[in-house]
């Protein structure tokens, strides 16, 4: 056992049963959980966790009837054909050693299909179907559905199950007065309020007998206006415990919440004193959760006592193998989980299947599969930024002999520019976890070394993954000395004035944006002043007046498309750095016709008119090319030769297209 990590190596006793250590996989959603799915893959995605030490899993949201579905025919589990469907899984964890939960989601108001219902009749902000309200009757009915859908969890072989209380779904909409405002036994004080709850857990428990763990998720925060105070979690949480819970997870904000509580500018550990105040009322063990990626901050929040468990579901999802890593005493080989959600969460929400920006295996196990090769060729890649290095670790993994060349005197090409963004600093993980990984995997890696065509000609196998640059639009005064591109101000060549005109509101030109004007302050009480967050709750919700920032420069955010600004990063992202543009006063300019760039500023057309932004800097955001030097010169070195991420197409670029192209190259050699 590590001596740094003992407390989140260490198991844990219920009682009927141990876990192995504090690490819980939360659950996620990744759609292979949906009936229409084939369940070895879902075996096989959570096989590879349970192999990579993970002490508890808990499966993504399973509905205990139809009204409850998240999208029609997600997860389900009414009746013994998905039983049938479910051991596979728990049967595919026990052989690695691993247990398992299952979790029973009721989706209420934000089911997306016409069944949906709630305490009430209110639409969701977020949702496009209205709730029915559901009767007395219908509620009765619906407890014995989590019961029967418990009783058939045990039968498939699951540990025990997980009840989604939180986030905003059905028994969240009965526990706060937000959505709930009946006049029955259903509603009112939160004695009533937490009836149906308290009703589910007592169901299971009957159905499932005292041996098998039945955890809470309970919103101990809902940073939503309608929330509860911190008393009246209290009163519920210890009515859970009475009814005959195992555990208590945390559960933190509501969907529709106007305070981001998962990406990547929430600081790690954001909310363990929540999970800290609760875990001195109750006598059972208690969960941490959200924006917990790292072994440090999980080992921690265990070791302070603030938490008896620590639940990790995205970081599980980037690296399997994250508690082995800790175990064999080398934690600087996890592939740490940035929060970027663009892999998970996006994916998601555009009904499509879950997997991970830094680990595209994830959830493809099945599909994507590094076999160790029998020929070990020699591989030349050519550029050292996420596409080469995943192409580049893949192959040498595989057992090629593989030579990576970068130009530059690290590596990480554009990413390194990411995280020199507040609220981005995780994308240094990344770079860490490829450097480790370029070491452990063998690979000769040649920095300062811009390659020429003649060193290739010796290997059997050419990846050019030379990139992009930025791309300079054509514009009278382009070269004028107010003008920067993004690459110049992000790595500290160039330092822009007060007044800036940031040109472009793709992705890189929001993030220009927030490092204008945003510091580099990742403490929790400066995001809670951000974004109006009390963690003692004293008000319901735990909201609070947010302090107005400092702000420290004038800029203005134009595009040439019409329409909504900064509509590039992904849904579950793009709303929380809209708020932030709008909170640091950002004023933005869609529908702009670049006219030219003299002293006076930019000059543009909008709504037929002529108009010049008198500002001190230019800074252009305006996309990218690809950077394509090297050429095959003879059709035999055309076969050999792979050209993968930007270098081969710089539009729609992002990491999660480059480490994804790199990987499924390799896995091909
Ligand atoms: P590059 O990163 O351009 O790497 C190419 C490498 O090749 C470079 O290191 C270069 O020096 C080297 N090279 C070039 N020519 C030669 C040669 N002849 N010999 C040797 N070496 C050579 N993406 C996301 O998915 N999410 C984000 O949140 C995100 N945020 C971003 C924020 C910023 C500010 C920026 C700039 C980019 C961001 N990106 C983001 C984009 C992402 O970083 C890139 O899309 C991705 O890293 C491109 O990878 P690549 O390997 O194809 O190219
Ligand atoms: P982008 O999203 O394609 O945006 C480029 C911007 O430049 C657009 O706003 C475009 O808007 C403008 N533009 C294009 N050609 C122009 C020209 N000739 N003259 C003037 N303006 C022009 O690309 P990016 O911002 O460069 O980002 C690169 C990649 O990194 C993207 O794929 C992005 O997804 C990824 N990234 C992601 C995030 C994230 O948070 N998820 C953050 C940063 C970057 P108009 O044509 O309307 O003016
Ligand atoms: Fe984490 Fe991003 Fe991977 Fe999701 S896609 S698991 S947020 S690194």
């Amino acid at each position: 056992m590590t001596e740094h990590y003992d407390h989140l190596l260490q198991p844990l006793d219920l009682g009927f049963t141990q876990l192995r250590n504090r690490v819980v996989m939360g659950s996620m959603h990744t759609g292979l959980e949906d009936r229409f799915y084939n369940y070895g893959k879902l075996a096989a995605y959570f096989a590879e966790r349970a192999r990579g030490g993970v002490g508890l899993i808990i499966t993504g949201g399973i509905a205990p009837n139809r009204q409850g579905w998240l999208l029609p025919l997600g997860g389900t589990m009414n009746r013994y054909g998905d039983v049938i469907n479910h051991r596979r899984v728990t049967h595919a964890v026990h052989k690695e050693g691993g247990k398992i939960l299952m979790q029973i989601l009721h989706a209420g108001r934000y089911g997306y299909h016409p069944f949906v219902v709630s305490s009430g009749a209110t639409k969701s902000p977020i949702s496009k179907f209205k709730p029915r309200a559901m009767r007395d009757k219908e509620i009765v009915s619906t407890i014995a559905d989590y019961g029967r859908c418990a009783r058939l969890a045990q039968l498939a072989g699951y540990d025990g199950v997980e009840i989604m209380g939180s986030e905003g779904y059905l028994l969240n909409q009965f526990i706060c007065k937000r959505v709930n405002q009946r006049t029955d036994r259903w509603g009112g004080a939160v004695e009533n309020r937490m009836r149906f709850p308290v009703e589910v857990v007592k169901r299971i428990r009957e159905k499932v007998g005292p041996k098998f763990i039945i955890a809470y998720r309970l919103s101990l925060i809902d940073l939503v206006e309608g929330g509860n105070t911190w008393d009246e979690i209290v009163t519920i949480a210890k009515a859970l415990e009475q009814a005959g819970i195992t555990l208590l997870n945390t559960g933190i904000g509501w969907h529709e919440a106007r305070v981001p509580t998962i990406v990547t500018s929430v600081p790690r550990a954001a909310f363990r004193q929540v999970t800290a105040s609760m875990r001195k009322e109750l006598s059972i063990p208690v969960m941490a959760s959200n924006r917990i990626n790292t072994p440090e901050d999980a080992e921690a929040i265990l070791a302070s006592g603030d938490a008896d468990l620590v639940s990790m579901a995205r970081p599980l999802l980037a690296d399997a193998y994250f508690v082995n890593k800790v175990a064999e005493g080398h934690p600087e080989r996890i592939n740490t989980c940035i929060a970027c959600n663009q892999g998970c969460l996006d994916q998601t929400f555009s009904g499509k299947r879950a997997t991970c920006l830094v680990n595209p295996r994830a959830a493809f196990e099945t599909e994507l599969v590094y076999v160790k090769t029998r020929q070990p060729k020699r591989i030349a890649v050519v550029g050292a930024g996420m596409a080469g290095m995943s192409a580049a670790t893949v192959a040498a993994e595989r057992g090629h002999l593989v030579t990576l060349f970068e130009a530059r005197d690290d590596v990480g090409g554009q990413f390194t520019m990411a995280m020199a963004v507040p609220g981005k600093e995780e994308f240094k993980e990344t770079i860490r976890y490829f450097r480790e990984h370029l070491k452990t995997t063998g690979v000769d890696l040649r920095l300062e070394h811009a390659v020429t065509h003649e060193e290739l000609k010796s290997f059997d196998e050419v990846i050019i993954a030379t990139g992009v640059r930025p791309r300079l639009p054509a514009l009278p005064g382009v070269d004028h000395g107010k003008v920067m591109h993004y690459a110049e101000v992000l790595r500290g060549e160039k330092v822009p004035g007060r007044r800036v005109a940031v040109m472009g509101a793709g992705g890189i030109g929001v993030d220009m944006c927030e490092f204008l004007l945003h510091e580099h302050d990742q403490s929790v009480e400066h995001w809670c002043q951000q974004w109006g967050v009390d963690l003692a709750v004293k008000e319901a919700g735990g909201l609070v007046a947010p302090v107005a920032p400092v702000i420290k420069r004038e800029v203005t955010l134009l595009q040439r498309r019409p329409g909504r600004m900064g509509a590039g990063p992904g849904k579950t992202t793009g709303w929380a750095h809209r708020l932030s543009l709008l909170q640091y006063k950002v004023k933005m300019l869609a529908g702009v016709e670049y006219l030219h760039i003299d002293d006076a500023g930019l000059h543009y057309r909008s709504e037929k008119m002529d108009h010049v932004l008198d500002v001190d800097t230019i800074i252009l955001c305006t996309g990218q090319e690809s950077v394509v030097a090297l050429q095959p010169d003879t059709d035999q070195a055309k076969e050999h030769w792979h050209v993968i991420g930007g270098a081969k197409l710089a539009g729609e670029l992002d990491a999660r297209r480059a480490i994804r192209e790199g990987a499924e190259l390799a896995a091909r050699l």
